[in-house]
């Protein structure tokens, strides 16, 4: 059975159609630039890249193009081989507690979220209607970002302000990255052989964010409301005191929103180091001693820790440390740094697995607390819930 997962954005459409429940994927690939004349749809096939520029002005354009590409490069055969899409969606609100499937009641609800995530949701509904006109006989999945982190409990969702912003508003933590939290800590899970368990996932990518895994439930994570909050990202500044968003605005005669902007875009390995938001170059940096970027590292490592502190005692215990993501998955310095920074809670590391990739233990045989390389890989959630949908 083929199943298209995709993922849309406000100018971009990436997708990879799987054979499930093999998982394999036949091809991936994305359109960027969408509503440019000089977009670019990219597909990943048999060990090929295919790029190609179009003026494409929307998101039903683009779509378009995807399917015609999968008939052209013999993904498939016809239409009729797709039985599902699965469709990434970053904020389900307290609406959704799994996935669904997508109605117009769906489309929505969805819709009535936007307020939650302005910069996500409407990109991601766009996706969703353009997929719905050109396939409209195949069942559509939404699968959402925040779902997995529905099992938090009140102590742990509710910020410290007043009650009445969560009644009328919703203002509360929801979490992201909650597709990838999901199978990376039931991948460890499954490593580990067992059912109880207390596992932490580290999703360090140019987002990133941390999650308390107990007994297959999220219990915590470091993002809120929005992606904002939690650990720095590559631009992206992490927990801040409030008070900062009226000073600087006062000083540099910006609106609060303007602030806010700066917090998302400049701050995180960006606004510490002043040159990168990619953590090669900020590596590249603290190996020829640069002094912001070796900053930037530090600040990155001991955030990790407050968090990875944090649950550890909020769950009374750990069984593992995962490592995902971009960062997570590609950077041995950071891995090991705050490995190093969790010795106390009894996990050694194995300096010379750590500098491999792949999926891997990378803590030594002895350590009470295993550490391992778990690579993501939301597109295959996305997959696994359509078809648990579509029966
Ligand atoms: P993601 O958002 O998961 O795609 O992660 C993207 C980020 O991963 C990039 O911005 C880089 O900071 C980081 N990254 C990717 N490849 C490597 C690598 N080989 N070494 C270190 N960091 C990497």
């Amino acid at each position: 059975m083929k199943i298209l997962a995709v993922n849309a954005g406000s100018s971009s459409l990436k997708f990879q159609l799987l054979v499930m429940p093999e998982e394999k994927e036949i091809v991936s690939g994305q359109v960027e630039r969408i509503g440019w004349d000089d977009a670019i749809i990219t597909f990943k096939l048999n060990g090929e890249k295919i790029k190609e520029t179009f003026q494409i002005l929307n998101h039903k354009y683009a779509v378009e193009l995807v399917i015609q590409g999968l008939l052209k490069h013999k993904a498939i055969e016809s239409l009729e081989e797709i039985k599902g899409v699965g469709h990434r969606v970053v904020q389900g609100g307290e609406i959704f507690k799994t996935s669904v499937i997508i109605t117009d009641e769906v489309v929505e609800q969805i819709r009535s979220l936007n307020d939650l995530a302005p910069l996500h949701n409407p990109a991601n509904i766009t996706g969703i209607e353009a997929f719905r006109k050109a396939l409209p006989n195949i069942p559509q999945v939404a699968v959402f970002d925040t779902t997995f982190h529905q099992t938090m409990t009140e102590d742990a969702y509710l910020y410290a302000a007043p009650y009445e912003w969560y009644e009328k508003y919703h203002v509360r933590k929801y979490g992201f990255h909650g597709t990838s939290h999901q199978f990376v800590s039931e991948r460890c899970a499954e490593i580990l052989g067992k059912k109880e368990h207390k596992i932490i996932v580290a999703h360090l990518g140019n987002g990133a964010s941390i999650c308390a895994v107990k007994n297959g439930k999220s219990v915590d994570t470091s993002m809120g409301l929005t992606p904002l909050e939690g650990i720095p990202m590559g631009t992206r500044s992490g927990n801040i005191d409030p008070a900062v968003l009226m000073l600087i605005a006062g000083k540099e005669d910006k609106t609060i929103g303007e602030v806010i902007d700066d917090l998302n875009k400049k701050s995180g390995y960006l606004g510490v180091s002043g040159f990168s938001n990619d953590s090669r170059d900020i590596i590249d940096g603290m190996n020829r001693g640069d002094y912001r970027a070796t900053l930037a590292h530090k600040i990155q490592v001991k955030r990790i820790l407050d968090y990875i502190g944090s649950y550890y005692v909020y769950m009374g215990g750990l069984d593992a440390i995962c490592f995902t993501a971009g960062i997570g998955e590609n950077a041995p310095e950071i891995r090991r740094d705050v490995i190093k920074g969790m010795e106390v809670l009894g996990v050694k590391l194995d300096e010379v697995e750590n500098e491999k990739r792949g999926e891997r233990m990378i803590s030594t045989k002895d350590s009470k607390v295993k550490a391992f390389i778990i690579p993501t890989n939301e597109e295959v959630m996305l997959a696994r819930e359509t078809v648990r949908l579509s029966k």
